[in-house]
């Protein structure tokens, strides 16, 4: 029966392994092989005097990358990776691949990352990007099962919708029967409408969809987004909520995934402390003012150059609070006693902007006047409106993007490393 190759030690004996052959050697006399599965990776050594026909005219015949069964009895050795070998009794080639390989699974070539997310299937069989993905499972687990044990309720909400959730140009148009719909940017709005059904709590972690063309290493097309949504709660109780989520995401891998955050090199791992700090708005533009050369001033967007130079001072994870009203969404809480600023907030690494949340604004009218002054048709937004009417409680809430989120904890140069299929501006296919 085959057994993981991680679970292979010398004291085995006889062992059957299933796997891909990761690397081949043969120096004349003696014929070496490195066969990988999802756990390990084990060295095949086939001393050809001894071995049956069968093995030699397999080994001679299969190529890098072929899934092989191997049947044979497992010796210590030092120098092999996990201090074993197996001597093959059997060596069957169960499916060959074709060579040459579009692209080298060892990685002793460096590949540009077209060709590696051209070529996904073999590019995952790298240890270390599968790290990376046993590693974005963790994380959302860890995430899920934070939410349950807290008390939220898991939603699913529309991806075809009739409305932009903040108006703009950045939705992509589909054709829905006979009339015009779009893919959704954001579970926003129907998550506010779950606080009007009662949920008090809720979470949801699906796709988005922005039609932003952007080039960059931080956006997607098609992106992960983790939502809540919290009845009775102001900005300051969800930013606590969102800092302890990190946290406790941090140390459940720390905890639960060590091999991968070895195969990936990331030596100083570490679990982030909170509180993280709250930085008004107003002191972050002060920052990025004496750090970067491109003019910026109170009232604008703070842009990646101004997000790394603060995110540089500021060392590690921290939230920007207080935001100028004019530059936050219409849905946004301003303060009673001074409604040029809202109770909006970022969560950013020290490279860049990982959520954004606010309280809202649970106020009817309030709401229909914020909507007007974004220059947007409150009518398009009756759906919405309608139950801030009958009973709308205060809530608070944040979206977090799981790519950044799982990019920024790796360290990794580029979002599209997160994602299995990314999409962007000129990738559909795979
Ligand atoms: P940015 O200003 O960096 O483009 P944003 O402010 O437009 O981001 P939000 O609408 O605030 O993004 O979305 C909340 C979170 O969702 C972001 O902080 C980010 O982590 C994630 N996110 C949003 N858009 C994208 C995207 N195009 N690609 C990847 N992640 C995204
Ligand atoms: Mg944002």
């Amino acid at each position: 029966m085959r057994i993981p190759i991680q679970s292979v030690t010398p004291a085995t004996g006889s062992a059957e392994i299933i796997g891909w052959v990761h690397e081949v050697r043969d120096l004349g006399g003696l014929a070496f092989f490195l066969i990988r599965d999802r756990t390990g990776i084990i060295q095949v050594t086939v001393p050809k005097k001894k071995a049956p026909e069968s093995v030699l005219a397999a080994i001679k015949a299969v190529s890098r990358e072929s899934v092989v069964r191997v049947i044979g009895n497992i010796k210590a050795m030092e120098k092999a990776p996990g201090g074993r070998e197996l001597v093959p009794d059997v060596f069957e080639i169960i499916n060959a691949s074709e060579s040459p390989l579009p692209l080298d699974v060892v990685e002793k070539v460096p590949a540009e990352l077209d060709t590696r997310l051209d070529a996904r299937f073999l590019d995952a069989r790298r240890p270390r990007v599968a790290a990376v993905f046993r590693i974005r499972s963790a994380v959302i687990h860890a995430i899920t099962a934070y939410f349950e044990k807290n008390g939220f309720t898991g939603i699913t909400t529309p991806k075809i919708v009739a409305a932009a959730t903040e108006g703009g140009t950045e939705l992509f148009p589909i054709a829905y029967f006979d009339k015009e719909a779009f893919l959704n940017q954001s579970p926003q709005l129907y998550k506010q409408m779950m606080m009007a059904a009662g949920f008090e709590k809720v979470y949801e972690i699906g796709p988005i969809f922005r039609a932003e063309e952007h080039n960059t290493t931080k956006h997607l097309n098609e992106a992960t987004s983790i939502d809540i949504e919290v009845s009775f709660a102001d900005h300051n109780e969800v930013m606590k909520i969102l800092e302890d989520l990190i946290v406790a995401t941090y140390a459940h891998v720390k905890d639960t995934c060590g091999d991968q955050i070895a195969n990936l090199e990331l030596a100083d791992f570490t679990v982030p402390k909170a509180p993280f700090t709250r930085l008004p708005y107003a002191d972050a533009i002060e920052i990025a003012k004496k750090k970067i050369d491109e003019p910026i001033k109170y009232g604008d967007d703070i842009s990646s150059a101004a997000e790394r130079a603060i995110g540089a001072e500021m060392g590690s994870h921290y939230f920007i609070v207080d935001w100028p009203t004019e530059i936050r969404p219409y849905y946004a809480m301003p303060y009673e006693d001074d409604p040029s600023i809202c109770r909006a907030f970022d969560l950013m690494h020290p490279r860049m902007e990982l959520s954004s949340g606010a309280q809202r604004v649970h106020q009817h009218d309030l709401l229909v006047q914020q909507i007007a002054k974004k220059g947007l048709n409150p009518e398009s937004f009756e759906f919405y409106l309608r139950p801030f009417r009958y009973g709308m409680p205060p809530h608070a809430g944040w979206g977090l993007g799981a790519e950044r989120l799982v990019m920024t904890m790796l360290n990794l140069g580029n979002v599209r490393e997160a994602v299995l299929f990314p999409r962007d501006m000129h990738r559909l296919v795979p």
